[in-house]
């Protein structure tokens, strides 16, 4: 039985954050991709998927409007391999008129440019290795505050009712200065900061999260660069009361990274 044609759209699509660590994980079979594969199996089936990435930043806020997103290839210093990898998902102009049109007064602009970077493609890969859903990205314009992009965040919310998964791929800990490449797990600070966001993401206090400057020493550490950690501001903004979530691939990595991921599961 194909599950592509049975499986029903739920009336509201769940939301996901997901930890992309390493470049390498995309094309690696561990315990990280073998949950996105997972995942792609168990959700239910979306119309399209739009993306809000770490690795796009950019001054406004740009949508992907192309209808054929090329792969981005933007790191340095892996295997060959991986710069060969191509995700040759559709993109869905559509949705990105759509999304353009309601943006209310955050002004979404098309783009024509970009594509889909590997804090996309490593992860919806796995997730739906046959590129058939739609792929479109929403970038993190860089003259927001957290509290701007969690506003912003709430303008997506009708898209979740037209069968639109939305994915934010990021690292809630991450803090590449302070990578230790032999250790298996997480500094202790690293570990600390984790248990801290996560606190906050289970009682539902996205204002703490929001102002996360205010959250300590550990927190700072962590959240050094706030792209990898807004992706996660805007899937939580999404979050309906009715709704549950939980956690998964809750693992930190490399000393300064984490690759704890929400499941927004909706309904
Ligand atoms: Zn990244």
């Amino acid at each position: 039985m194909d599950s592509k044609i049975t499986k029903p759209i739920q009336p509201r699509m769940p939301v996901l954050f997901v930890g992309h660590g390493s470049p390498m994980y995309a094309i690696e079979k561990n315990k990280f991709s073998d949950t996105w594969r997972a995942l792609g199996l168990w959700l239910p089936t979306p119309e399209a998927i739009l993306c809000i990435s770490a690795h796009w930043e950019t001054n406004g806020t740009k949508v992907t409007a192309m209808p054929l997103p090329k792969t981005i290839h933007d790191f340095g210093g892996f295997p060959q391999a991986l710069f060969d990898v191509q995700y040759p998902a559709p993109g869905n102009p559509s949705l990105a008129k759509d999304i353009v049109e309601h943006s209310g007064q955050y002004n979404i602009e098309p783009d024509l440019s970009w594509g889909l970077d590997h804090g996309c493609w490593s992860v919806v890969r796995c997730m739906y290795p046959a590129a058939d859903i739609p792929v479109v990205q929403l970038s993190l314009d860089w003259n927001l505050s957290p509290a701007q992009h969690y506003q912003l965040a709430k303008e997506l919310l009708p898209l979740r009712e037209k069968g639109v998964l939305i994915v934010g791929s990021g690292n809630i800990v991450h803090n590449l200065r302070m990578i230790e490449w032999e250790n298996q797990g997480g500094a202790a600070w690293a570990l600390a900061a984790n248990a801290t966001i996560k606190q906050h993401i289970e009682s539902g206090d996205h204002q703490a999260l929001v102002n996360y400057a205010g959250l300590g020493k550990e927190v700072e550490l962590a959240v050094n660069s706030a792209e990898h950690f807004l992706p996660l501001l805007y899937v939580l903004a999404l979050k309906q009361a009715d709704e549950k979530l939980c956690f998964f691939n809750d693992k930190p990595v490399m000393g300064s990274l984490s690759m704890t991921s929400v499941l927004v599961e909706g309904v």
